[in-house]
């Protein structure tokens, strides 16, 4: 390709929602061009990286068994009202919803599992069938709260996403581990270090679950990592650092504590440790047909996991709740609500348990309770697993091991889902023995896209790309330094034509030289190949690999050269 030729234009400045390195490189390089929010269009430079980045992910994923095929992105309403989605997925408003002509509602595809579903249904009938892979590549839509980032959270974004069907729980195990092995193929093929993580499973459902996280300080995940383990923080189980709470119960006293709404306030206010204050929140759970409230208790230091609570309780969407709904339900205002005498139904973070002579809020505004015990002043509550994990807490995995904080780019998810959408779309066969049986799923899903950009945060200078050989949109820059010069010109454009092969760019602008090694530095190509002054001297090209590494080669050994350097 000639640079004369390929579509494709550079930028001295990123634009100004560029926050964060990938994003601004693929600007600044031309890779992409915002359309609006969340919305890229591709240039040919970007779909020369993309191309790449498919065909490692195609020869892994086929080498594994897997097959594909293309689903279509608008999906008819009533599939996801079938498999309760829809509500799901309106409630958070993550999907784009639009009605044809006649009136019918649809959605632009978020992801696939109820069209593939759909796809196998009554196609799949025996056990016989079993196992199969089915996978794709293609568009998502998502309302994303906080599209940002350039490609790494988009509105519409290419995803790669594959469904292993399977006749029992075992078949579909050990489809998960062919795909778990496929994906660390690929991601290490892509030169990137990446963690796998134990994650949750979130609206797709539960099951085993694990994440592929690139270790990045723009990542949005906090992975909590600890030895050989980690974990999502979303999915992490931890044992907060232990407090020495007192063994003689004191009598339970009511204290007035005005303007004291933070726990913070209190601390200082009633001269105790957080840790010993039990601290209440409210939340409100939606379900499709009614809407709960839930208090839940926790150790002062401590914040909730939302996603366990919506575990512990299944509602479609889980809320905090807010100040007004407090007061209507209790009676006192946020920051004064307390398990005792509540009306409401109160759960407790297993943190509370071991907790003696504690203080609580009173259900009465600028009032707290002090050395409260269980069962002597309210009887024990469910002790449930609500705990935010946090640095520093134990990992209940690893003998004396405790958790440090990392962050995380989210690159790829493997998940099995079992017969949750199966069984509610109907998609059954029949068993060795006759019987009637949902089929066993597993669902995998890598952001093309995102992988791109986590490929960049970890590989790039100050000058711009850097990529690996097998991803660079061009592995050679060739140009002469003088467009002037008739003997560098033919020199250079003879050793295009003999590296033909090893997809070479040919700047032929009529630029200075400066500027066209700029550009290959920022765009990232591995190798510059520059025929100046030391072929006009000594008759040798200049090679300088992306890194710096120079040398200085005569042109009838620069098939050698590549065959070391740039062959793949
Ligand atoms: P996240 O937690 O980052 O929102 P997710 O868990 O919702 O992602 P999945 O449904 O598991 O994402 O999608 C599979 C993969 O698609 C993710 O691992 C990620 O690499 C990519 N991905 C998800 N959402 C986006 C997005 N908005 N933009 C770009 N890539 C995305
Ligand atoms: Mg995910």
């Amino acid at each position: 390709m000639r640079t004369t030729q390929l579509f494709f234009q550079t930028f001295k400045e990123a634009p100004s929602d560029a926050d964060i390195i990938s994003h601004q490189l693929l600007e600044r390089g031309g890779y992409i061009k915002r359309l609006g929010r969340g919305i890229y269009s591709y240039t040919p430079l970007m779909m020369r990286v993309f191309k790449k980045m498919l065909t490692i992910v195609r020869e892994e994923l086929e080498n594994a068994g897997a097959q594909e095929i293309s689903l279509p992105f608008l999906h008819p309403a009533q599939l996801w009202k079938e498999s309760g989605r829809w509500d799901d997925f309106t409630a958070e408003k993550l999907l784009y919803t639009l009605e044809d002509r006649e009136g019918h509602s649809y959605c632009l595809a978020p992801t696939h599992e109820e069209v593939v579903v759909s796809l196998v249904t009554n196609w799949v009938t025996s056990y016989k069938q079993f196992p199969f892979n089915l996978y794709q590549i293609g568009n998502k839509f998502r309302d994303e709260i906080r599209p940002r980032f350039g490609l790494m959270r988009g509105k519409e974004f290419l995803m790669k996403d594959g469904y292993s069907f399977c006749r029992n729980e075992q078949e579909m195990d050990a489809q998960y581990k062919a795909m778990r092995t496929a994906y660390s193929n690929i991601f290490r093929r892509l030169g990137l270090e990446f963690v796998l993580v134990e994650a949750h499973g979130g609206k797709i459902g539960k099951g085993k679950s694990e994440e592929f996280q690139v270790i990045a300080d723009v990542g949005e995940d906090a992975v909590m990592v600890c030895g050989e383990y980690a974990a999502n923080v979303e999915a992490t189980k931890s044992i907060p650092p232990s407090y020495t709470y007192e063994n003689s119960l004191k009598s339970m006293e009511q204290v007035a504590t005005p303007e004291t709404k933070t726990i913070e306030e209190l601390s200082v206010f009633l001269k105790v440790d957080p840790q010993q204050i039990l601290k209440t929140l409210v939340f409100k759970l939606i379900y499709a047909d009614r809407k709960e409230f839930v208090a839940i208790g926790i150790r002062g230091d401590r914040q909730i996991n939302l996603l366990k609570v919506e575990e512990k309780f299944g509602p479609i969407e889980t809320l905090q709740a807010s100040e007004d709904e407090v007061k209507r339900l209790t009676g006192a205002n946020v920051g004064f609500i307390g398990p005792l005498n509540t009306k409401l139904t109160f759960h407790a973070d297993k943190s509370t348990e071991p907790m003696t002579n504690f203080v609580c809020a009173s259900n009465e505004d600028d009032l707290h309770t002090i050395n409260v015990n269980w069962e002597r002043d309210l009887p024990k509550p469910e002790f449930d697993d609500f705990l935010l994990a946090e640095e520093g807490d134990s990992c209940p995995h690893i003998p004396d091991g405790t958790y440090k904080v990392q962050r995380g780019i989210e690159v790829g998810h493997i998940f099995n889902i079992g017969t949750k959408y199966t069984e509610k779309l109907g998609a059954h066969f029949q068993d060795e023995n006759g019987k009637m049986k949902p089929i066993w799923m597993g669902t995998y899903g890598i952001g093309i896209g995102r992988t791109a950009a986590a490929c960049i945060e970890q590989s790039h200078d100050e000058r711009g790309i850097i990529w690996p050989k097998i991803l660079a949109p061009f592995r050679i820059m060739i140009t002469a330094a003088s467009s002037k010069d008739p003997a560098l010109v033919e020199t250079a454009e003879k050793l295009y034509k003999e590296l033909a092969s090893y997809e070479p760019l040919m700047d032929d602008r009529n630029e200075r030289l400066g500027f066209k090694l700029r550009d290959s530095d920022l765009i990232g190509i591995p190798f510059k190949l520059i025929v100046g002054k030391s072929f006009t001297n000594e008759g040798k090209v200049e090679i300088e690999s992306r890194v710096g590494e120079k040398h200085l080669i005569a042109p009838e050994d620069i098939g050698s050269w590549a065959q070391k350097h740039l062959a793949l």
